[in-house]
Formats: structure tokens, C-alpha cells, sequence
């Protein structure tokens, strides 16, 4: 069997996306579509399908198997993102993508009409091309939206999967040049261009693990503990939370990274607050500044 249609991806479409549009084309549901292609719920999420079925699914959508990767997270698996360590029992060892929910930006929904794969990811927090807040709820319902093709019922590609309400009636806010740097560094690590952190030069998948550790080390010292995983914030509340750990993060060598750090230790004034089992998971450079900073810091006392 294969469609009678046959359409182009979008230049960085997800899987999810690319099936409601095609059953919206043929005008079927989601879930018709995805059931007779033979894919279960948890092959149109859009992280990952193994081989055979990529292939299968290929030949009877009319695409190459290299097209059906670039429309799952497996294009940046595992150069940025490590996908074998998606059920991970630790938070932070985990890939950093939302395994379910995505963000949309509604200009783009409304010009391209088709959801990006790198909405999923929590720290990208705006849109570059329309330089807005990417948007984390459906402005009718409020409800999250998620990436995949498992919908029961027929709606346009860019309606709310809750309400059939379009999501390109989201009022646009703009976005602060800040913020678009460091979605812009987010996307050159998913480019794996440039990528340091704390001032060492990295690969773009342990600089991404160390944004999430300078995050994780930043609120520690703060005593900040957001009641939502790291996976669920809002594109303010993720943004909100790189700003606060980018000193670290962006900080142009290591004896900046490290005077941040022993910054944030003064204003926290406590015995030190990371175990050596907790350093030890934490990316080689962040070690090395923890370390340098512990010393100084355990010969001063709080
Ligand atoms: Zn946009
Ligand atoms: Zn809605």
C-alpha cells in the first residue's frame, strides 16, 4: 500500500506534524492514519522509531529514510541529545526534550503550517524568525499541546488538539534581545557549532548537559526549587532560569565561570552544598570549577 498523496516535509518539522498533515489532507483523523499505517502511540511522538519500522514507514509515505529521521529527535541524537537515556531513573541524566508536549509559535503555524521538532525542546524559548515568545498553552483553553498524531478527531494541523480552536489567534509577544541569544546559542548547540560552557570548549551534547547542571547548581545556591520539572516550564520560566545560571554558562573563560561561582557562594553563606557522588555526575569543566571554588571555600569556612 502506499498514500495517494505524497507530501514535502518542512525544513525542521516533527514526525507528529508531518502525520496530521498528511491526514488532514486526505481528510481522515490523526489516528486513522497512524493505525493504518501500522505505528503505535508510541511511534508518533516524534522522539524516535527503530529501523525497520523508519523503513516501512518510508516506503509507504513516499519518503527517504534519512527524511524520516530528520522529522524525530534522532537528528541530534547523540551529538546533543542521548535518546538511549530517555528513561532514565535520574531527572538530570536524561535527554533534555519534553517527551510529550511541544510549544508553537503561531506566526509560524500560521505562514508554514507545520509545528517545529525544536518547540519540544525546553530551552529553546523563542522564535528566531518572527523574534516572539514561543508559546506554551492554547490561548482558548489553555490547554498544552502535544507532538504527536494519536488525535481521535479531525482537525486542522494547526488547531488546538483540545478545543479545534486555531492556535494562530495566540496574541504575539515579543520577545528581548537576551532572550533570543540564548535560544540562538541553543540552536547553534543543536548545530553543534561554537559550543563551550563556563569558558571551556566542549561537545555540543556535554555543553547542553552542563546548561541543565549550571541551572540545577545556580538554584541550589539560590534556594530556589520550582515545584515543575525542568521538562515542563514555560518558555518564560525556562528562559527565566538560563538567565539566572548564564554568567556561568556563558562566562568567556574559566576564571570568570569561577568567580561567578564563588559569587553565588557568598550570597548562599552555608556549608557547601554539593556532595562529592553529586559533583561527580556534573560535566568535566563544572568539576573542575566546583573544585577550585570548593578549596578556597573550605580553607574560608561560610
Ligand atoms: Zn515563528
Ligand atoms: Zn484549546
Amino acid at each position: 500500500m502506499n498514500l495517494p498523496i505524497r507530501l514535502l516535509p518542512g525544513a525542521g518539522e516533527s514526525f507528529g506534524s508531518y502525520l496530521r498533515r498528511t491526514a488532514h489532507a486526505l481528510g481522515t483523523t490523526p489516528r486513522m492514519l497512524t493505525t493504518s499505517l501500522g505505528l503505535t502511540p508510541g511511534e508518533t511522538n516524534s522522539l524516535l522509531l527503530d529501523p525497520a519500522t523508519t523503513h516501512r514507514i518510508a516506503e509507504l509515505l513516499g519518503l527517504r529514510t534519512s527524511e524520516i529521521d530528520d522529522l524525530h529527535a534522532t537528528r541530534w541524537h547523540p551529538t546533543v541529545l542521548d535518546l538511549r537515556l530517555l528513561g532514565h531513573p535520574q531527572r538530570l541524566h536524561r535527554p533534555w526534550i519534553d517527551t510529550l508536549n511541544t510549544r508553537f509559535c503561531p506566526w509560524c503555524l500560521d505562514e508554514n503550517g507545520y509545528w517545529r521538532l525544536e518547540w519540544r525542546l525546553p530551552w529553546i524559548c523563542t522564535c528566531d524568525d518572527h523574534e516572539i515568545w514561543l508559546h506554551d498553552h492554547c490561548p482558548h483553553c489553555g490547554s498544552t499541546q502535544r507532538d504527536d498524531a494519536w488525535a481521535p478527531r479531525a482537525t486542522t494541523p494547526v488547531s488546538c488538539l483540545s478545543c479545534a480552536k486555531p492556535l494562530t489567534e495566540a496574541t504575539p509577544e515579543e520577545a528581548d534581545l537576551d532572550a533570543r541569544r540564548r535560544t540562538y546559542a541553543g540552536q547553534r548547540l543543536l548545530a553543534e557549532e561554537d559550543s563551550t560552557i563556563a569558558g571551556y570548549p566542549v561537545p555540543a551534547d556535554t555543553a547542553l548537559r552542563g546548561w541543565r547542571q549550571s541551572i540545577a547548581i545556580q538554584r541550589t545556591l539560590q534556594r530556589d526549587h520550582h515545584r515543575h520539572s525542568v521538562e515542563h516550564w514555560t518558555a518564560h520560566e525556562a528562559d527565566r532560569a538560563l538567565e539566572q545560571a548564564w554568567p556561568l554558562i556563558d562566562a568567556p573563560d574559566p576564571a570568570t565561570a569561577a568567580a561567578v561561582l564563588r559569587r553565588w557562594m557568598l550570597a548562599y553563606q552555608r556549608p557547601w552544598p554539593f556532595s562529592a557522588a553529586q559533583v561527580s555526575t556534573f560535566i568535566l569543566p563544572l568539576r573542575h570549577i566546583l573544585d577550585d571554588v570548593r578549596a578556597i571555600w573550605g580553607a574560608r569556612g561560610p
